[in-house]
Formats: structure tokens, sequence, C-alpha cells
């Protein structure tokens, strides 16, 4: 089968994840064949940088023989039981081990789903069943943040503040609130009606006071948890002001709500550190956890718990009434638990710590001198581009799209980076090198100055084919 044949049966058949599946019908999907290391194929021979690893989970690099031999010993060995009914296998155990071993100390027992999404699922589910336990069933709140990504289920999108999701399929869960997001580029500096020359620190501690505020106006006996990204990805890789955690953490503290640190895309190895928390010098009462934990090799997710949750559900609970049929599935775990072991032996998390992640963050930085960049921010291995109109230094109408035409001409330049509006991010596998780096920072800047040709050119289509501009 050829490009054609593909595309013809995807357009007939396959409805794809977050998709306006009529456009993609009329444009055609890209077919990717194969990948290794950090490199992406598509069927017509196109080598493409990953600059996502894929959707910020390949943290070590696509190709890697030893995940494949993991998989498929344990196929081999017991392809599929359950951890249901006082039953459970080697690698669940192990790969339980080990996720606590790693984690912040007072994080002791993990529940495993299959996804993120059904992480946060685990997570509402068992916010308020603790608090019921603990004679408090009034406590059903979850304060969520504006723009956060907590995955696509009903309570993952509930969770979530993404206003289109929400805008599709009728009310979500009952319960859920949001507030303000530590967008200091977006909604700080560049938000409607906001202060004159308020810098980034204050701001920060305005969202947590919004936070604050939102307890006190649903009711402190009210509210069981706060949920939030350390560092949002989806949102489009907002790093909060260093003012903004340690308001959270005051507000929190003075309150009896839980935290609960989606981890989803920061932990393990994303920020420098093997999980965001550890970085923002957070402590987690549950922490969900999926994509870097398999590299994406094969789907699983789940909760990491502290103590004071899971020894009230353990003691006080009785059956708990949840779980998935892959829960902990063997092949999954086996493959999460080879990818730690290699991520500690290569000495992955310090590497983004001390040497790629300030490799990137210098080339990275020198992009705010393009034109079109407003500003250039990263963490560990994941960074933004915010677009600005170069004639006024302020952002585009988003209805012209100047993001996603980016992001079309750096996939025709050999690189994915994506777009969130005029966001553009970056999160590459964590295995990247220096000169793959350097491979990288050219493309982008090659995309940038396509970008700002095109703008030039108004007549020009907004959206290039991609057949006709690929290298
Ligand atoms: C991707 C993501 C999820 C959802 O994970 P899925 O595996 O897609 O269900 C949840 N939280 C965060 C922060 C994510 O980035």
């Amino acid at each position: 089968m050829q490009t054609p044949d593909y595309q013809r049966l995807d357009r007939a058949h396959h409805l794809h994840p977050f998709t306006d599946f009529k456009a993609l019908g009329e444009e055609g999907s890209r077919i990717i064949e194969r990948a290794e290391g950090v490199y992406i194929h598509d069927a017509e021979g196109h080598r493409i940088l990953d600059g996502m690893a894929g959707l910020w989970c390949v943290n070590l690099g696509y190709g890697r023989e030893e995940l494949v031999a993991a998989a498929t010993e344990q196929l081999h060995r017991l392809p599929y039981y359950n951890n249901f009914f006082k039953t459970t296998h080697p690698p669940a155990v192990k790969l339980a081990e080990k996720l606590c071993r790693l984690a912040p100390a007072h994080l002791n027992h993990v529940f495993f789903t299959g996804s993120g999404s059904e992480a946060n699922d685990t997570v509402l589910r068992m916010v308020r069943r603790y608090w019921a336990l603990k004679g408090k069933p009034e406590k059903q709140w979850v304060i969520g943040r504006e723009n956060g990504y907590h995955g696509s289920t009903v309570a993952g999108m509930s969770l979530g503040g993404m206003a289109p999701m929400h805008g599709q399929g009728g009310p979500g869960v009952p319960k859920i609130a949001h507030v303000r997001q530590p967008y200091w580029f977006g909604e700080g500096r560049f938000g409607e009606g906001r202060p004159a020359g308020q810098d980034p620190e204050a701001f920060g501690r305005e969202c947590a006071a919004a936070l604050e505020a939102k307890i006190q106006e649903l009711g402190e006996d009210q509210v069981a948890a706060f949920i939030a990204e350390p560092v949002q990805g989806a949102g489009g890789a907002i790093i909060p002001p260093a003012s903004y955690w340690p308001a959270v953490k005051a507000v929190l503290a003075k309150y009896d709500i839980l935290l609960v640190v989606d981890e989803v895309i920061c932990g393990f190895g994303r920020l420098g550190e093997w999980f965001g928390s550890v970085h923002y010098g957070l402590e987690p009462d549950l922490m969900p956890i999926a994509k870097g934990l398999s590299s994406g090799y094969l789907p699983i997710g789940g909760v990491l718990v502290g103590d004071r949750v899971a020894e009230t559900l353990i003691e006080e609970g009785g059956e708990f009434f949840h779980g998935f049929t892959y829960s902990g599935h063997p092949a999954c775990a086996a493959v999460a638990l080879r990818n730690l072991e290699l991520m500690e032996a290569e000495g992955v998390v310090q590497r983004v710590r001390d040497d790629v992640g300030p490799y990137l963050a210098e080339r990275w930085a020198a992009l705010a001198g393009h034109p079109l960049v407003g500003e250039a921010r990263s963490l560990g291995l994941i960074g933004a581009l915010e677009l600005v109109d170069p004639a006024s230094g302020e952002r585009f109408d988003s209805a012209r799209g100047v993001g996603p035409l980016c992001r079309d001409l750096c996939f025709a330049g050999g690189l994915v980076m994506r777009s969130v509006g005029d966001t553009m991010i970056i999160s590459p596998p964590l295995v990247i090198s220096h000169a793959e780096i350097d491979e990288l920072m050219e493309k982008a800047r090659a995309a940038l100055d396509a970008t700002l040709a095109r703008l030039a050119t108004p007549t020009t289509p907004t959206t290039p084919k991609q057949e006709e501009s690929l290298p």
C-alpha cells in the first residue's frame, strides 16, 4: 500500500482524536511508518525530527531494543492476568516497588490504570472517598485550573479547564470548579484589563490568591482537593512564575485540602527531576502518572498515593469499587519497569538537569531575538515560543492561524513542533543529543523565517499542502 491508499482508507473509516474529521479527510493524513532515536519516518521516506517525543511520552527515544525485549519476554511468559480477586503478577509488584522508591518519600502506594485519563478518574474517586471515610462526605468540590489538561474521559475533561472540551458533550462531572492559570504571557502581560506595570511574580501571587478566594467562595468544608500540572503541557508549556507554587502551597496548608499534582507530562525527567513535584518542592497527596512511565511503548498509567490517603483507604475503606481490566497489565508493567531501570542506569534525569536542559535553554532563549517571537521560555526539556506580530509586538488575532501555519511549515521542514494557538511548543525525547538540539534550532528558526515570509504575502493560502513543501 502507498500513501494515497492509506489516506483513502483512513478517510473512509478512521475518526482521529482531537481532529476536525472533515478537514483532515480533505487534506489527507501523514502516514508515519517507522522511527529510531529522535526521528520519525513517513511513508514517503521523509525523516522528521520529533520535537514532541510522540505526544510528550517517548522519553527514551524510538527503537530501544531493551524495551521491545521486555515486552516480548513478558508476552511469552504471561501475556495477561489481572490484579483483581486477590491475584497479581511479578511485573506489577516490581513496578509498584520501583515507582514508590523513585517518588518522594511519603508516596508509598500506587494504583495502576491504562492511561493518564483513567488515572485522573481514579483521583476523583479517591479524593471523594477519602473525605467520606474521614467523616466529611460534604467535602466533594475539586478545584482545577482554566486551560489545565487532565485527560479526555468525562472526569479528566471535567477536571481539566479546556473550554472547547467543556463545550461539547453536555455537562461534565458536578462539583468541579476552575481558577485562573498562572500564564503570565497570555493572561498577565497581555490579559484584558490587566494592571499596567505588573511583574510576573505579582501575577503568580495573584493566581494563588484566586485559589484562596475560590476556596472561601465554595466553603473550605466543601472542598476536597486542588489539582494542577507542575508545568501545564497541553495548555501551552506554561511555566508558572517562581512565586506561584510557594504561594499555592501556603494557601493549601491553611485549609484542609488535598493536593493532586498531575505528573503525566512532568514526571519521569521532563523537568530535570524524577517528578515535577521535586523540582517545585511540592508534597502531593496524589500523583497521577502515565506517558513517560513506559516511554510510550505500551499504554500504562497510575496514581501514586501519599501515606495520609493510602492509610485511610487501606485501614478504614473496605473494598474500593474501582479498577480496570488492564490495571497493571503485565506486558505494560514489564516495559515500564525496564524503562525506569534504563533511565536510572543511563542517568537520563540528571543529564536533563545538568546538561541537555541547560544547553536547550541557552539555544532556545536565543530565538527570542526573532521578530516573530515575543517570548521564548523553557525548563528542562519542555519549551515554548510565543508568536507576536512583528509590527506591533502584540499577539496576533488567533483567527489568522499563525501558530498552525508555523507548525505546518515546521513539519514541511522536517521538524515536529506543535502549536497551541500561537504558542509553539517542544518536548523532545530526553535522550536528544547536542547536535540534534542544534538541528532542532536550525529547523525551528527556518520555520519562523518561512512563517514571516508567508505573512508578508497575504495572498498565499495559510495552510501549505504537506506534499508541496516537504524536503
Ligand atoms: C496526556 C495527559 C493526560 C491524559 O493522559 P491519556 O493517557 O491521554 O489519557 C492527563 N494529564 C496530563 C497532564 C496529560 O498531559
